[in-house]
């Protein structure tokens, strides 16, 4: 025998058992998205490197450690998608989106990579579903935005989140801020790391989402960006916590949120779990007013998040939710029977009834076994005996009930089929609207 390659290290394969959640999570995403006037944009996984130097800081974390960087044949450097906003960013000016209309709702989905220690909840190549809004300075829209996750996590039926926002100011505010954390940090030089020591001069907020316990340490007592606000920051901090609570959002004010990317400005929040571990933001998001100008765009004010699909998964119950099993399994018994359930299938999937059936030659009892594992919500069966009445057996496996249908004129069954399943509802219909 040959031996078995396997992935590599820090990356995973989503099985079918599991991808019922996974496109139960991406549907759900989509179609409140899309209510709440967002549209899909599709953006590609490499990208130039100088796109997220530039946007997420060359003294970042990400940056300096964590992105899959190397070479094109040509020579020029590229890199794998360690965030999904840069490139969305690039999009919006590479396109002059702004032209026609400055206020854009984008989002997107799909893998990000970066080079992380493969623990729980760290995966090299792992999944967001992200979304921006451009060309709003407004406070309404950070609470739209807050709303909108709030719904939607309610929707997944998933409890124990708690919001917390911070700001994080604008370069005004920021410097003086910036100035303080120095004299700040300075006193405590000898102490820190080696990657914040050489950060202290550049950018000594990076200290603050340093992972070594040390620094972690000097960071908790260290002076705290809300109280540098300009009085601009100020009154948009104000105005999304009245909002919030106007509302009936419950808004957590964190002061140590800081996010580990330089782009932010204002609002930043995240959505925690206390079910995850260390590793517990579930969304992470916030303002990025001075980005789309940083990459050669027009001044624009902007907003986004992005949310961790793997740690929505796991955080999804187990039941009360449909994952999208099939209404309607079909058991033949014989070739005649075979025949007959193809047809039936082939009529009803259009239909939007999701049906599956048994191909081998296979006795009831194991069949009913197969429908039993697939969740199927009801089975058709139809016995060679029962092909010779014409009748065929309806079983509604939920209610342990079962009745006869005509098996014809075809017609007629498949409209049967219909008004029973459709009455009862289709759990995956309903879910869409
Ligand atoms: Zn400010
Ligand atoms: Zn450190």
């Amino acid at each position: 025998m040959r031996s078995i390659i396997k992935s590599i290290s820090g990356v995973k394969d989503i099985l079918p058992k599991d991808v019922k959640k996974w496109q139960l999570i991406e549907d759900k995403a989509r179609a409140l998205l899309e209510d709440y006037g967002f549209s899909e944009v599709r953006i590609p996984i490499i990208e130039k490197t100088d796109l997220f130097s530039r946007s997420i800081g060359e003294s970042t974390d990400i940056v300096e450690k964590q992105m899959y960087t190397f070479l094109d044949r040509d020579g020029s450097s590229i890199t794998l998608r360690p965030e999904g906003t840069a490139p969305v960013v690039r999009a919006y000016i590479e396109h002059s989106l702004y032209v026609k209309e400055p206020i854009q709702k984008l989002y997107y989905m799909g893998p990000m990579f970066r080079h992380e220690r493969p623990q729980r909840g760290r995966l090299r190549q792992f999944y967001q579903i992200g979304a921006e809004v451009f060309g709003i300075k407004n406070p309404s829209v950070d609470v739209e935005i807050l709303g909108l996750l709030i719904r939607y996590f309610e929707e997944l039926k998933i409890e124990g989140l708690s919001l917390q926002i911070n700001s994080l100011g604008c370069s005004r505010c920021r410097s003086p801020y910036v100035e303080e954390m120095k004299r700040y940090l300075k006193e405590r030089y000898k102490e820190l790391c080696e990657d914040c020591k050489r950060r202290w001069k550049k950018n000594p907020l990076r200290i603050l989402d340093c992972k070594k316990e040390r620094c972690q340490d000097i960071a908790s007592r260290a002076p705290i960006i809300l109280d540098f606000l300009c009085p601009e920051c100020h009154r948009h901090f104000e105005g999304v916590k009245e909002e919030g609570a106007s509302l009936n959002i419950p808004l957590e004010v964190n002061p140590r949120i800081v996010r580990g990317l330089d782009y932010y400005t204002k609002t930043a929040f995240e959505i925690v779990s206390q079910c995850l571990g260390a590793q517990n933001a579930v969304v992470a998001g916030g303002r990025f007013d001075d980005l789309v100008k940083a990459l050669g765009g027009p001044d624009t004010p902007a907003i986004g998040f992005a949310l961790g699909v793997e740690r929505v998964v796991e955080l999804l119950p187990g039941e009360g939710l449909d994952y999208g099993s099939p209404y309607l399994f079909i058991a033949p018994l014989g070739a005649e029977a075979r025949k007959l359930a193809t047809k039936i299938m082939s009529t009803v999937r259009p239909l939007k009834i999701k049906a599956e059936m048994e191909y081998e030659d296979k006795s009831l009892k194991a069949q009913m076994r197969r429908a039993h594992k697939l969740g199927a919500r009801y089975v058709l069966i139809i016995g060679d005996e029962e092909l010779k009445e014409g009748r065929g057996i309806f079983r509604d496996m939920s209610r342990k009930a079962q009745e006869d249908v005509p098996l014809d004129p075809f017609d007629r069954l498949i409209e049967e089929l219909r008004e029973r399943i459709n009455n009862q509802g289709c759990p995956g219909q309903k879910n869409r609207k």
